[in-house]
C-alpha cells in the first residue's frame, strides 16, 4: 500500500438467484433461473456496485481470492487492482467463473472511484455523449405467438424501441422450419420500420445458417448472431461473406488476446463484448479498442445496465443489448436504472458513477449467498 487518497475499506459480495417468468431457451441452451452476483466495494460512507450473471460459485472466487488482494488498496486505482487481481487468478483460470468474479469487481471500484470523485461513471471514463442506443433482446425459442407478439410488441409499439432480437436456431438447428416461422412472425409483429435480429447461439452449421439466411431472405434480417459456433473463426467468416446480414459474436470473450484473434479472423461485422464477463470496465474499453483497430464497431452485450456508462465512453460502440432477462432483475433489483424510450438510454450528468443504488429489501428474497 503506497501513497495517500482513499482507500477500498470494505468489498462485500452477494448471490442471489432469481426464477425466470417463463420458461427461457435459445438454440443451445435452456434455463428457468438466472443468478447475479453482487458486489459492493465501499470507502468510508461510498458504496460503488458492480455484478456478473454466472454461477454462485463467482462468489467464493471473489471472497476467498479476489477480496483481500482489494481491499485497503487504492480507491482510485483501478489498473494496480485490475493487475493484482488478473495475477491472482491465473491457476484457477480466467475464462469463466473467475473471469466473471473479475469482472464485478472491476465494475465495482470503477463505480466507486466515480462517486469518491463525484462524477458520473460516464465522464469519468471520457464520455461526453450520454446517450447510447439500444436493442430489445429475448424472444426465446420457447415463446409462444402471444408471448412473443407482447414482448417485442411492448418493446417496438409502447417504447418505440426501432430494433429487436429474437432467438433462433431451435434444438440446435433441428428445427430450421420453425425458425423461418418464428422470424416470419416477428417480422409481422415489428413491422417493416423496425429493424430485426437473430442470434443462433451457435445451433447451426456453416452451410445450414447460410441456406436459413437465404430462405428468409424477404424479411430483411440486418444481424446474425453466432450463426455458428463462436470457436469456429473460420465458420463465422465463411457465413459473413455468404450473408447480407452483419454476422456478430464475442459474448464469450474474457478477454482481449480472445478479442483480438476475433476480429483478426475477419469473423464478425460487429465484435460483441460483455462487461460482466471479459474484465470489467477495465477490459471492455482495450477491447472496444482492439474491435476499433481492426475496423470494427463493439456491441454491449447483456447486463444493460452494467454497460450503459462505458459504452457511453467508447467512440465505436454501436448499440446495447436490452436483454428480457437482465432488465427484468436490475429493473426489480435497482433504484436508478436505465430508461429504453425511444430506442436511446439517456445518462444522468449530474449523479456519481452509474448512480444506481440497491433494493436490498426487493432482493433479499432472492438470496442465496
Ligand atoms: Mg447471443
Amino acid at each position: 500500500m503506497t501513497g495517500g487518497g482513499p482507500r477500498v475499506d470494505a468489498l462485500e459480495v452477494r448471490v442471489y438467484t432469481v426464477p425466470t417468468d417463463a420458461p427461457e431457451a435459445d438454440g443451445t441452451i435452456s434455463w428457468s433461473q438466472t443468478t447475479m452476483i453482487l458486489v459492493t466495494a465501499r470507502s468510508g460512507a461510498t458504496t460503488g456496485l458492480g455484478w456478473t450473471y454466472a454461477a454462485p460459485a463467482c462468489g467464493a472466487v471473489i471472497a476467498d481470492t479476489l477480496r483481500d488482494l482489494v481491499v485497503g488498496g487504492s480507491a482510485l486505482d483501478t489498473t494496480a487492482h485490475f493487475d493484482a487481481m488478473t495475477h491472482a487468478i491465473r491457476n484457477i483460470g480466467r475464462p469463466g467463473i473467475a473471469g466473471c468474479a473479475l469482472s464485478a469487481v472491476d465494475l465495482a471500484l470503477w463505480d466507486l472511484k466515480a462517486r469518491v470523485l463525484g462524477v458520473p461513471l460516464f465522464r469519468l471514463l471520457g464520455g461526453a455523449d450520454d446517450a447510447v442506443a439500444v436493442y430489445g433482446s429475448g424472444g426465446f425459442t420457447t415463446y409462444s405467438h402471444e408471448q412473443l407478439a407482447g414482448q417485442l410488441g411492448h418493446w417496438v409499439h409502447e417504447q418505440h424501441i426501432p430494433r429487436v432480437k429474437i432467438k433462433i436456431g431451435q434444438s440446435w438447428g433441428h428445427d430450421a422450419a420453425r425458425d423461418l416461422e418464428r422470424i416470419a412472425d416477428a417480422r409481422r409483429i415489428i413491422g417493416a420500420a423496425t429493424e430485426l435480429f437473430v442470434d443462433a447461439n451457435g445451433g447451426y452449421t456453416r452451410k445450414q445458417a447460410i441456406r436459413v439466411f437465404a430462405a428468409c431472405a424477404d424479411q430483411d434480417v440486418r444481424w446474425f448472431e453466432e450463426p455458428v459456433s463462436s470457436d469456429d473463426l473460420a465458420g463465422l467468416r465463411e457465413v459473413r461473406d455468404a450473408v447480407t446480414a452483419d454476422v456478430a459474436a464475442g459474448e464469450y470473450a474474457f478477454d482481449i488476446p480472445y478479442v483480438q484473434r476475433m476480429c483478426a479472423a475477419g469473423a464478425v461485422d460487429c465484435m460483441q463484448l460483455d462487461v460482466t464477463r471479459v474484465g470489467g470496465i477495465t477490459e471492455w474499453m482495450r477491447g472496444a479498442a482492439v474491435a476499433a483497430s481492426l475496423g470494427l464497431d463493439v456491441s454491449a452485450h447483456c447486463a444493460p445496465n452494467a454497460h450503459a456508462h462505458v459504452a457511453a465512453a467508447v467512440p465505436n460502440v454501436r448499440h446495447a443489448e436490452w436483454f428480457h432477462d437482465h432488465v427484468r432483475i436490475e429493473e426489480m433489483f435497482f433504484e436508478g436504472v436505465a430508461d429504453p424510450k425511444g430506442g436511446v438510454v439517456h445518462l444522468a450528468g449530474d449523479v456519481p458513477g452509474t448512480g444506481l443504488t440497491l433494493r436490498e429489501k426487493d432482493a433479499e428474497p432472492y438470496r442465496v449467498g
